[in-house]
């Protein structure tokens, strides 16, 4: 076959994906509520993906709502990146350390309790296009917060609004309700090869 005969058929095959693509996308409805977004799994990825979504949404000048849950006042790369944009950043860090290190429970869900609180608050105000729980799952997962009023707030949030939950461990009740649930799959990390967090990469 000549280059010209290729060429053609290329063409021609382009056309078809195009106008199957364009069909499938006509049967679409355009999202006109904000949707509910789960990042799960024991892989390395939740939260930078959930922030790589802030820097989307700043990109359209959208508000965004960040509440850290368990991360304590660590200094992080994201926030001292996110603070530049006072006016459309809120953020939000729930104020102690890991579990492990408080070895306090009652500290601990006082701490969450006053966090969701501020999060509910976030949702339902109409305030955000954007909301970032990250990390809501541990302390799900602890038992810290019933996940039946969490799901609530979720479910009771202002209709322009997007909640983005990270963490392992994801409940099933959220995961019967989430719009979008992606599991990340550890595969190989450095930490198994004795290589500790790095800043610009894990923090
Ligand atoms: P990241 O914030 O890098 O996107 P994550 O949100 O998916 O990670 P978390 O469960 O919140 O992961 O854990 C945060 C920290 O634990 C990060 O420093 C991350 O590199 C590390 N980590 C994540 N997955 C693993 C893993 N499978 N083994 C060891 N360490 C991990
Ligand atoms: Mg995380």
């Amino acid at each position: 076959m000549n280059t010209k005969t290729e060429n053609a058929e290329h063409t021609e095959a382009m056309k078809n994906v195009q106008s199957a693509h364009r069909e499938k996308m006509a049967t679409k409805k355009s999202a006109e509520r904000g949707l509910f977004l789960l990042i799960t799994g024991d892989g390395k990825g939740k939260s930078t993906s959930a922030f790589g979504t802030v820097i989307r949404a700043l990109g359209w000048g959208h508000k965004v709502g960040v509440v850290q849950y368990v991360k304590g006042n660590w200094k992080t790369g994201e926030r001292q990146f996110f603070q530049r944009f006072p006016d459309l950043v809120t953020w939000h860090t729930m104020g102690q350390g890991f579990t492990w290190d408080t070895q306090d429970r009652e500290q601990d869900i006082a701490a969450s309790k006053a966090a969701w609180e501020i999060s509910r608050e976030m949702l339902a105000s109409g305030e955000y296009d954007l909301v970032v729980l990250d990390e809501l799952n541990i302390v799900l997962r602890y038992d810290y917060l019933l996940v039946e009023d969490v799901l609530e707030g979720i479910m009771a949030r202002h209709e322009r609004t997007s909640v983005m939950v990270t963490g392992r461990d994801a409940k099933d009740l959220l995961r019967d309700k989430a719009d979008l649930i992606t599991e990340m799959t550890p595969i190989r990390h450095p930490f198994e090869a004795g290589i500790k967090a790095k800043r610009g990469i894990d923090y």
